[in-house]
């Protein structure tokens, strides 16, 4: 017997062993009206009326839906409501810049957009065959309700599920196409390494958007576990949900592990969820220290996770093991600061110039319309990840970046890409943008300018303005610094790693 793997397989157990159960409790403050505390019956009508309506729409099977939201009940319905159908979810980020979201729903084909109310003005400024605005458009969105069935979709999945755009080391961000089959495996691998059960009360710290909440929103579902959608992050705030709700796990960048430790600084009474929340992080490799203080301080369980947009993201995961129970909490913890060991279907390798290799199931099919860079990435039948790092005992560890990418707060930013923005200045007459060591934000954006003579002088507040018009604010540069030349090779190459030298001299690790 032979049934493919699709999301709806989520939701379709969800909906069908906990109907009644609340499955979500949507942000209760958002500029649309909240959705409150819905059931899994109730996400199930409303995917359904969610695929009815882009039925009634013409939206066909295999066609784009996109969305510009911060986390919420209705961007995580949507990833049934729109994928569970056939077509493909499109989940912008929505710290991007105006000129950077026209450019992926252009490149993605989106015949329909969904916004949250902050970012209303994307509807005069993009141009998309349909323009919904979150909460004030909800009747159009989901407003069939209970009727009207959707048009049955017999599943394939080997089809494209979600598009997810990804900074890369290109200057234009890439479409990772995942289909139902990535998406299924990450998720189901995931909850098994992670021991997710029903239990569970997942707090949505990572945003949805990203590498689709890194399959939680699938996970936790199928599970019947339950979703707190938080919108803004902030790491008191954090806490409070965690006592209110009696949050058990969630997910986040090595930043928002510290805006919790901040938050854990001026908390009165106990920490809630000691011996009860597992954070799970990735994005970059957490400090040794940052690990001992999130199970010393929080008395959470700490668990690091490797993986990339590109493989749904789960490659391997560093969890405490039995082995390891008599070691004293620094050896734990440094052990802990691995990336970890590949999980189930995840085969790894290093290759003679010492980049990580990966082969599984839940690497991409390929980037959206770009087979150059789907081959490059793929060559050997291999995903070349881009990171430098070692595979020993069993263990991965990323030690460096292969990529021009420049990891900060959690985000991916393409130095190229910063590069290009103050390049566009007449001012700036050579540019190189580098990631420096920074306790808040793992790396920060730094960008070396050498200034044109003859033209007038711009100072760095200056420059950064003119990133602003082109590029999301945090991928903008915090630190400007005017230099005479900049380091080249023989042939006009910029050196990077020497312009870079001087800030990570004597680390171990060549990244944050
Ligand atoms: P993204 O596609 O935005 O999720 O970014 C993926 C990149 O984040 C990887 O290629 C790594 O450079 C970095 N990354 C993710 N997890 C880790 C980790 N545990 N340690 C070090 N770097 C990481």
């Amino acid at each position: 017997m032979f049934f493919p793997l699709t999301v709806n397989d989520f939701l379709d157990r969800a909906v069908t062993v906990y109907p009644d159960r609340v499955a979500v409790v949507d942000e209760p403050v958002q500029p649309a009206e909240s959705w409150g505390e819905i059931t899994y019956a109730e996400i199930g009508r409303r995917a359904k009326a969610q695929a009815a309506n882009l039925d009634a729409m013409g939206v066909p099977v295999g066609g784009r839906v996109a969305i510009v939201s911060q986390n919420s009940a209705r961007l995580l319905t949507s990833f049934f409501g729109v994928s569970g159908w056939g077509r493909v979810l499109v989940p912008v980020n929505f710290r991007l810049a105006v000129a950077e979201i026209r450019y992926i729903i252009e490149h993605s084909g989106a015949e329909v957009l969904m916004v949250d109310p902050d970012l209303r003005h994307l509807v005069d400024e993009i141009d998309c065959e349909r323009i919904f605005v979150l909460g004030e458009d909800d009747d159009k969105i989901w407003g069939r309700g209970t009727g009207a069935a959707p048009r049955p979709w017999e599943g394939d999945e080997s089809a494209t599920a979600t598009i997810n755009y990804t900074s890369g080391t290109t200057a234009r961000p890439k479409g990772v196409q995942l289909t139902h089959r990535n998406l299924w495996l990450n998720a189901t691998t995931f909850g098994l390494h992670a021991t997710m059960t029903d239990r569970d009360v997942y707090l949505h710290t990572l945003p949805m958007f990203h590498a689709n909440g890194w399959g939680w929103p699938f996970t936790v579902t199928g599970m019947g576990g339950r979703h707190i959608v938080i919108r803004q992050i902030d790491g008191s705030e954090i806490l409070r949900r965690v006592e209110k709700h009696g949050v058990t796990v969630m997910c986040a960048a090595p930043a928002v592990v510290t805006a919790v430790l901040d938050g854990a600084k001026t908390w009165e009474g106990e920490i809630p969820g000691r011996d009860k929340v597992r954070i799970i992080v990735a994005g970059a490799p957490p400090p040794t220290r940052t690990i001992e203080r999130v199970r010393d301080e929080l008395g959470w369980e700490f668990i690091q996770i490797y993986g990339l947009t590109e493989t749904s993201p789960l490659l391997t995961m560093s969890r405490m093991r039995e082995e390891w129970d008599d070691l004293d909490s620094t050896e734990q913890a440094r052990r802990l600061g691995r990336a970890g060991a590949p999980t189930i279907g995840v085969r790894m390798m290093i290759d003679d110039l010492g980049e990580v290799l990966a082969q599984s199931n839940h690497n991409l099919a390929s980037y959206w319309q770009n087979p150059e860079a789907t081959a490059d990435a793929q060559s050997g039948n291999w995903f070349h990840t881009g990171d430098g790092g070692t595979f020993e005992d069993g263990y991965i560890t990323i030690a460096d970046r292969k990529k021009d990418v420049i990891i900060t707060g959690g985000e991916n930013v393409s130095s190229i890409e910063v590069e290009d923005a103050l390049a566009s200045h007449p001012a700036v007459r050579e540019v190189a943008v580098i990631g420096i060591p920074d306790e808040k934000w793992g790396e920060l954006i730094t960008a070396l300018v050498v200034l044109d003579p003859d033209e007038d002088p711009v100072d760095g507040p200056g420059l950064i303005a003119h990133c602003r018009e082109h590029l999301a604010g945090y991928k903008c540069p915090k630190k400007i610094e005017f230099r005479d030349e900049l380091a080249r090779t023989a042939t006009g190459k910029l050196q990077k790693f020497k312009l870079r030298q001087p800030f990570w001299e004597g680390r171990e690790k060549q990244i944050n």
